[in-house]
C-alpha cells in the first residue's frame, strides 16, 4: 500500500488516515478522527492539516500513550522517483523510517499484547497526528491532554542507530529579529540614514554570547535579508534564528535574553518575536526510571536496549514538558529521515515489535510502579 501524506495536503493525509483507521479497527481498536485544532495558530490562519487519529485498545483506568505522526516531509509525486523498494535487507521509501514503520510496529505490538490478554485494568491509546513535520500547531493541545491522562508515553519516531531509545531531546526555538532604520542616499545623505543592516549585524554578533555549545545551547541565524538597493542606506533588515537547548532552564534563559535585546544604534528600532515552540525533553529521574523498566523488559527477551540523545525535537518534547515520563525513538531501525536514502532494516522489524510488546507488557503490569 503506497499512500503519500505530505503535511500540507490534508486530502492526501486523510486518505492515508482512512487506511490507517481501517487497520487499527481491524485489531480491535476504538478509532476516533479528531479535526485539527485552530487554537494555536496565528490569528486569521486556518487549520490546514488532516484529521488526527486516536485509537484506544482496552478500557482500563491506567493509560499508556503511544505517540507518533503519519504526515511526512515528502510532496505528492515523490513515489515516482523514490518508490517503495526492497533492496537486500532494506525497505526504501518516503516516510518509511520517519515514521510509518513506527506506526506499524506500535500497532503490531499492541495487537499482540491485547490478544494475549495483557491489558488487565489498563488501556493503550495510540495517537497518530498529521502535522508533526510542520510544528504540531493543530495537535499540540490534544497531545498534551492525552499525555496528562497517561502513566507513560512511548514515542515511535525513528530510533537512534542500532535501535537505541532517545531519553533526551533538545528543545527547539525559533526567533524572528526585525531591525528598522531610516533610509537615505548612500552618497548624498549618508548621515541622515540609520542602517537596519548594521543594527541587525551588531545584534547577531551580540547573541553569540548567549550560546553555550558545551552544554548544548546554540543559536544559528539561518536566514537573513535586508535592504533594497546598493546605494540606499537600508531601512529594513531581518533574520530568523534557530535556537536549541538541552535543559528547560537554558531554554528559558535564552528566551528571556532574546526578548530583552534593545537597539544599539541611535535611531534604530528592534523587534524580536518567537520562542521555544518545543521545550526540551529532559532526562529526568522519571525518564531514567522508565528507561530502566524498558531495558529490563527487553533484556528478558535477549535484547540489549541502549539510550542516547537527539538534537532535534518531536512531539515527545510536549509530553515530557507536561511532566509525563516519555521515551522516544521506539520506531524502526534504519537511516535517512528526510533524505533520499530513507530506509528501514527489514530483519530488525520483527525483533523490534517483540521488544515493544515486552516493554508494553511490563508497563501494563499493575506492579510496574509507573503512573
Ligand atoms: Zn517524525
Amino acid at each position: 500500500m503506497s499512500i503519500e501524506s505530505p503535511s500540507d495536503d490534508p486530502v492526501a493525509v486523510n486518505r492515508c488516515g482512512d487506511e490507517l483507521a481501517a487497520r487499527l479497527s481491524a485489531i480491535g481498536a476504538d478509532v476516533t478522527r479528531i479535526p485539527p485544532a485552530a487554537a494555536l495558530l496565528p490569528a486569521g490562519a486556518t487549520a490546514k492539516a488532516g484529521h488526527h487519529l486516536r485509537a484506544r485498545v482496552g478500557a482500563g483506568s491506567r493509560q499508556i500513550l503511544l505517540l507518533g505522526h503519519f504526515d511526512t516531509v515528502w510532496p505528492i509525486g515523490t513515489l515516482a522517483t523514490m518508490p517503495i523498494k526492497r533492496d537486500g535487507g532494506r525497505l526504501h521509501g518516503p516516510g518509511v523510517f520517519d515514521m510509518k514503520a513506527g506506526i506499524g510496529l506500535a500497532t503490531l505490538a499492541t495487537r499482540v499484547v491485547h490478544e494475549a490478554g495483557g491489558l488487565g485494568d489498563a488501556q493503550i491509546v495510540m495517537l497518530w497526528t498529521t502535522d508533526e513535520e510542520i510544528g504540531s500547531a493543530t495537535s499540540r493541545a490534544l497531545i498534551e491532554s492525552e499525555a496528562s491522562n497517561s502513566a507513560a508515553v512511548l514515542v515511535f519516531e525513528p530510533s537512534l542507530p542500532g535501535g537505541a531509545l532517545k531519553t533526551s531531546r533538545k528543545g527547539v526555538g525559533q526567533f524572528e529579529m526585525v531591525a528598522k532604520g531610516v533610509s537615505a542616499h548612500a552618497g548624498l545623505d549618508p548621515g541622515k540614514g540609520v542602517s537596519a543592516i548594521r543594527e541587525l549585524a551588531r545584534q547577531l554578533v551580540a547573541i553569540e554570547a548567549l550560546q553555550d555549545p558545551a552544554n548544548g545551547v546554540t543559536l544559528t541565524a539561518g536566514v537573513m535579508s535586508g535592504g533594497t538597493r546598493v546605494n540606499v542606506v537600508p531601512a529594513d533588515a531581518r533574520a530568523t534564528i534557530d535556537a536549541r537547548a538541552i535543559t528547560r532552564a537554558d531554554a528559558e534563559r535564552v528566551q528571556r535574553a532574546m526578548h530583552a535585546l534593545r537597539p544599539q544604534l541611535p535611531g534604530a528600532e528592534l523587534f524580536v518575536t518567537g520562542g521555544f515552540e518545543r521545550p526540551p525533553l529532559e532526562r529526568t529521574a522519571a525518564v531514567v526510571k522508565l528507561f530502566e523498566l524498558a531495558k529490563a523488559a527487553a533484556a528478558e527477551i535477549g535484547v540489549a536496549l541502549d539510550e542516547g540523545a537527539a538534537g532535534g525535537g518531536s512531539d515527545g518534547n510536549f509530553t515530557a514538558a507536561v511532566g509525563i515520563p516519555t521515551l522516544d525513538g521506539f520506531g524502526a531501525i534504519g537511516d535517512g529521515a528526510h533524505a533520499m536514502h530513507e530506509h528501514v532494516e527489514i530483519d530488525a522489524l520483527v525483533p523490534r515489535a517483540a521488544t515493544i510488546a515486552a516493554v508494553l507488557r511490563s508497563l501494563l503490569a499493575p506492579s510496574s510502579g509507573v503512573g
